[in-house]
């Protein structure tokens, strides 16, 4: 149309002039540049180039989930939602901000993910505050803060949400990471144990992820305390041995120097001592209990003496799972966790026992990913847009179709049937259109005829085939039609 032709043909106007200024208003620019000894227009165009790179570039390490990946993101959140309510734990939420010193009295000095990898920053009033790098110390908190203690024990909470890990960014793992989590707080059993981790390997299992379990007691603080003056004597001995990281967490961080991935520590680490040897009988009788249990449900273990657990509120059971290689299995955990009896007391709480595990939502991601490309790999993406169709699209004419479509809608979807529409479009041609783009199986139309006789079409988007359906039974028609 004329108008538009118009308009179009002065925007075009518009960006000729930007580019190539002339008239008074070039003569008044040009006047200025040359009073400032303004940077030229390539300098310009490049600084808003940079400008412009920042603002739609991401930090390192983090990353957007978008909505043609998100299913798999979706389906875990709904599968650990549904798993841990089962097992009667209560959601809670905490803040992603927290007081520095509280990762610092839990984690404790000397970890790497409080040495290194904590993003803190001080609050504009001078605060010193930390981006959550976990969870549990957050929960031990609000347990202590909101006087849980006083509840019926154990407190069972599970969480879910983003942490943040100033560490290397490489494959699985990121800087932003999300994970999901279960806590129970006010009860020492091992059954409490044993529960925890058949929490974490059904979810997996519930997700298709073939998982083993990785288990180690590491017993009490003071057994602890005894092990580490064996460990650090022996590794002192075998100080030439080892690779740089490793020499230097002789003193920082022993246990950590028996996790090592470098390879020239893994000779001085097979021959180191055991810690189960400095167990007490009660912490290995308490170990022996948790095994029981993962015997009685049929959950598969290794037992791994050389698993410690970085973290320094950790006691007794800890455990971490793996993927098969089925499931390329690398040397990256999916979850971990283990029993930290002293936390909440650390923390200016009561005497209150507590155990959990997290689990890492984007390496089992990858996973379900990784799946869905191989499921799909050889299908034409006809075939996987043909399988991925679903929910239906409403169109309408007129505006008392269109209120009416906007009532219909309402009530389909307290139903749980995915409506897409575009109300504010009025030309059926168009809305069919983007029925089709979204590849619906069925579109109901609604036109002031059906408005008037209280029925609705379904058309069949394959055959074009269309039925008149009366809008009292439109409910039941579809929830048979997609076995809702
Ligand atoms: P952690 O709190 O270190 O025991 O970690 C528990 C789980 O969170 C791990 O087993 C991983 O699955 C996941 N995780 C930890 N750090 C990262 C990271 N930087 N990026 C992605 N996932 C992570």
């Amino acid at each position: 149309m004329p108008r538009k032709k118009s308009t179009a043909s002065a925007k075009k106007n518009t960006a000729k002039n930007v580019k190539k200024p002339s008239g008074k208003n070039n003569t008044a620019d040009k006047g200025k540049k040359t009073a400032k000894a303004a940077p030229s227009a390539a300098d310009k165009k490049s600084a808003s180039k940079k400008k412009r790179v920042q603002t739609l570039a991401l930090l390192r390490g983090m990353k957007d989930i978008t909505p043609d990946h998100s299913e798999s993101f979706v389906k875990i959140f709904r599968a650990a939602d549904a798993i841990a309510t089962s097992y009667g734990y209560s959601y809670v939420e905490t803040p992603v901000v927290e007081y520095t010193s509280l990762f610092v009295r839990s984690l404790g000095k000397g970890t790497d993910v409080v040495d290194k990898e904590m993003y803190m920053f001080e609050d504009k009033d001078g605060g010193k505050v930390a981006l959550r790098p976990e969870m549990t110390a957050s929960v031990a908190r609000a347990y202590i803060m909101h006087g849980m203690h006083t509840l019926p024990q154990p407190v069972k909470m599970w969480y879910w949400g983003p942490m943040f890990r100033y560490d290397r960014p490489q494959a699985g793992r990121y800087r932003e990471f999300h994970q999901f989590g279960c806590e129970t707080f006010g009860e020492r059993s091992p059954v409490v144990d044993a529960e925890l981790i058949c929490v974490a390997y059904n979810l997996l299992r519930d997700l298709g992820v073939n998982a083993s379990v990785h288990i180690n007691s590491i017993g009490t603080l003071q057994e602890r305390e005894q092990y580490i003056i064996e460990l650090v004597g022996y590794l002192r001995s075998k100080r030439s041995y080892l690779s740089e990281l490793s020499k230097k967490r002789i003193t920082k961080n022993p246990l950590r120097v028996l996790d090592s991935k470098e390879p020239e520590d893994q000779a001085v680490v097979e021959e180191a001592p055991q810690i189960i040897d400095w167990l007490s009988d009660a912490s290995k009788n308490y170990f022996m209990g948790v095994l029981e249990y993962l015997d009685e449900v049929q959950i598969p273990y290794v037992l791994t003496p050389t698993l410690v657990r970085g973290l320094d509120y950790y006691s007794d059971t800890v455990f971490e799972m793996f993927a098969d290689d089925a499931d390329g299995g690398s040397q990256n955990a999916l979850v971990g966790g283990g029993r930290y009896d002293g936390l909440v007391e650390q923390l200016g709480g009561q005497s209150v026992p507590g155990c959990g595990f997290s689990f890492g939502v984007e390496r089992v991601f990858a996973i379900l990913e990784k799946r869905r490309r191989q499921q799909n790999s050889g299908q034409e993406e006809e075939q996987i847009a043909q399988k991925d169709r679903k929910g239906l699209f409403f169109a309408q004419l007129g505006e008392q179709a269109s209120k009416r479509a906007l009532y219909l809608i309402e009530t389909l979807r307290r139903d749980g049937i995915t409506v897409y529409h575009n109300l504010g479009k009025s030309s059926l041609k168009a809305q069919m259109e983007l029925a089709h783009k979204h590849g619906v199986t069925h579109t109901l139309i609604l036109g002031q005829k059906e408005v008037l006789d209280n029925t609705v079409l379904l058309r069949d988007m394959d055959s074009g085939i269309q039925e008149v359906i009366d809008q009292n039974k439109l409910k039941q028609t579809l929830k048979k039609m997609f076995n809702l």
